[in-house]
């Protein structure tokens, strides 16, 4: 983006003004009215408080507050000309907050409202708010239900559900985006399209194919899921000298055949032996979610992957809240 783009902000900082007057509960059609930014925007003392050029003190804060991956915090990475508001951030590649060319960053901070319907089992999730602050606010609504995501609650739902979303549900409910019903976004021309108005194909693409790639998307339906009343969450480590080949063999033709509410990551990762001096060893850790408790949980372990020596000792059982916070 160049500089002569820079002038579409003052609109983009109206666009965020607007929808936040958008009741989510309502499934919303498209505006056609053209976006007038005299007759909507907010006081300018208003506006100031939420625009820090490079000439704001805060400038550097903000930005630094803003950069999750640490990489990308350094003197030589290129700054933006200006920052809207103070999303998640947590791109990989901080694409979302780093360019070789002139940009600024849209953060949708302010659009972070959660509406949990829970008679009709679904939410409306603006694109700002985090993993952790939906998850938080369906278990106000409902101990009994939850959402399958990502394992970071920090974590925005605008980049996550945009580019799909999987977490420690995955095996019994898949993607987020297998759960996301409806969209909302913004056109080139100042426009809320909900799915019906952005159609199929733009919705497919905005449930998987990045969000940035298309449009600004402003917030996500989904369905709710069921979770029941307790948990099971365990963690086993073993080392070269624990039989962790057996245990890793095994794993790869357990974890994704067995019981559907249990999910198993394995993490390899050198380690420095406890038994040999000045040696380097091999460290295979299961981290797991079993959606039931730990003795329903034991009989599908001792069963189906006994090498890894799971004992109810090393199994915690917590509401499903516990577990994702
Ligand atoms: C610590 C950490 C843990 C993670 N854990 C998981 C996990 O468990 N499961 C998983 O699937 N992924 C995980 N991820 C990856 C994460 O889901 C993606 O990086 C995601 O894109 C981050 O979204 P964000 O909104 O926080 O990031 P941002 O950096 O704000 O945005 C990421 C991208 O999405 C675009 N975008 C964001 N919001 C919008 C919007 N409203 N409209 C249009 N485009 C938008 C941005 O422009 C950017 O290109 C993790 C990442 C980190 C850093």
């Amino acid at each position: 983006m160049g500089y002569q783009h820079v002038p579409l902000i003052a609109r983009t900082i109206f666009l965020i003004d607007s929808v936040q007057r958008v009741d989510w509960r309502n499934s919303f059609g498209v505006y056609t009215s053209n976006i007038s930014l005299t007759h909507r925007t907010q006081p300018s003392d208003h506006i100031s408080d939420i625009v820090y050029s490079r000439a704001n003190s805060s400038f550097a804060n903000v930005l630094v507050s803003y950069i999750c991956n640490r990489r990308f915090n350094s003197s030589s990475t290129p700054k933006p000309l200006i920052i809207v508001t103070p999303n998640g951030g947590h791109d990989y590649e901080g694409i979302s907050y780093v360019s070789d060319d002139a940009f600024f960053i849209l953060d949708m901070f302010n659009l972070r409202s959660i509406n949990v319907d829970i008679q009709k089992r679904t939410a409306w999730v603006q694109a700002g708010a985090t993993l952790g602050e939906l998850y938080y606010l369906i278990w106000e609504k409902s101990k009994l239900h939850g959402f399958p995501a990502g394992v970071c609650p920090t974590v925005g739902v605008g980049g996550h559900f945009s580019g799909a979303g999987y977490g420690n549900m995955l095996r019994k409910y898949g993607l987020s985006v297998d759960n996301v019903l409806d969209a909302g976004m913004v056109d080139v021309r100042g426009r809320i399209l909900d799915r019906k108005a952005m159609g199929e194909d733009l919705f497919w693409a905005i449930i998987g194919g990045g969000g940035a790639s298309f449009r600004v998307i402003l917030a996500y339906q989904i369905k709710l899921v069921p979770v029941p009343e307790k948990v099971t969450v365990f963690r086993v480590e073993k080392t070269l000298n624990q039989n962790v080949t057996d245990l890793v063999y095994k794993w790869q033709f357990v974890a994704p055949n067995t019981d559907h509410g249990l999910f198993m990551r394995l993490l390899l990762q050198p380690v420095t032996s406890q038994t040999q001096k000045g040696q380097k060893t091999l460290r295979a850790s299961v981290v797991a979610l079993f959606l039931g408790n730990s003795d329903q949980l034991l009989a599908i372990t001792d069963k189906e992957l006994s090498e890894m020596g799971l004992k109810k000792e090393n199994c915690t059982e917590m509401s499903w809240i516990e577990s994702v916070l």
